[in-house]
């Protein structure tokens, strides 16, 4: 497949990609408010801007886009053909940096779960349930 975006143009279109609330996320919002929970959203002051943050169970959750944050063994994160030195770089560096806040936020206290986009469908709703119980529970 040919890439019809320019370097610039693809970056700006990622970037509002992430920057916009993505439907993993409001899935993930919903499937937390249907079992109760509640919790804060993007909140600023904590390192990466964590997706959902339980303040008083000290848990913040990740929901992230597999080929923006780089899954491992992932289908979804196929690097586009053209500039690809370019999106390895830049892939990786986000790779780094998700590592980085996972330590820092660690560090201070709080556990994490990383929930990734193609862990994400109705087929799967149950698991992933199981998953967000197991991990605010425990
Ligand atoms: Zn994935």
């Amino acid at each position: 497949m040919v890439d019809i975006y320019s370097k610039m143009k693809r970056s700006k279109i990622m970037s509002s990609v992430e920057n916009k609330k993505t439907k993993p996320e409001i899935y993930i919002s919903n499937l937390l408010l249907k079992l109760h929970y509640r919790f804060q959203n993007n909140v600023v002051t904590l390192p990466g801007k964590p997706d959902m943050v339980f303040p008083r169970r000290k848990k913040v959750i990740f929901v992230n886009g597999c080929f923006w944050h780089g899954h491992k063994d992932c289908s979804r994160t196929k690097l586009p053909v053209t500039n690809r030195a370019f999106w390895e770089k830049k892939i990786s560096g986000n790779i780094q940096r998700d590592k980085k806040v996972r330590r820092e936020l660690n560090k201070l206290g709080w556990k994490t779960l990383t929930i990734w986009q193609c862990q994400i469908s109705k087929r799967k709703e149950q698991a992933l349930e199981k998953r967000l119980l197991m991990f605010l529970e425990s």
